[in-house]
């Protein structure tokens, strides 16, 4: 069944949120690499990453790039821009989600409440 891209979007912020959670943990471990979640699309999705710190930053400082298990992408929204052994980074191409991902982005200092 075909799902709206802007519950897509949110199912993969919310994979988001949680792996910026484990990356201040790790940091603060003073660990190089950490395992995320998948970020994609599926919320049922329990696959873990291995990703090293300084890639996960680099993918984060963009608001429209997330880590997910290689093969995971739904091509509808994203397209793969690097495939590594353990993992891919996808770039959201579908306008809604983009505007879903950026508005969500825990990295934008936007307030959480917005009115209306
Ligand atoms: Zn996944």
């Amino acid at each position: 069944m075909a799902r709206e891209p802007e519950s897509m979007a949110k199912t993969e912020s919310l994979f988001r949120d949680v792996n910026e959670r484990i990356a201040t943990a790790a940091d603060q471990f003073g660990s190089e690499e950490a395992e995320f979640v998948c970020e994609c699309a599926d919320p049922k999705c329990v696959e873990r990453v291995g990703v090293p710190l300084e890639v996960y930053e680099s993918v984060r400082a963009e608001p429209t790039t997330f880590i997910l298990a290689n093969g995971h992408e739904e091509g509808s929204i994203e397209k793969v821009v690097e495939t590594r052994r353990r993992f891919q980074i996808v770039e959201k191409v579908n306008r809604k989600v983009v505007a879903v991902v950026r508005k969500l982005d825990p990295r934008s200092g936007a307030p959480d409440l917005e009115p209306g």
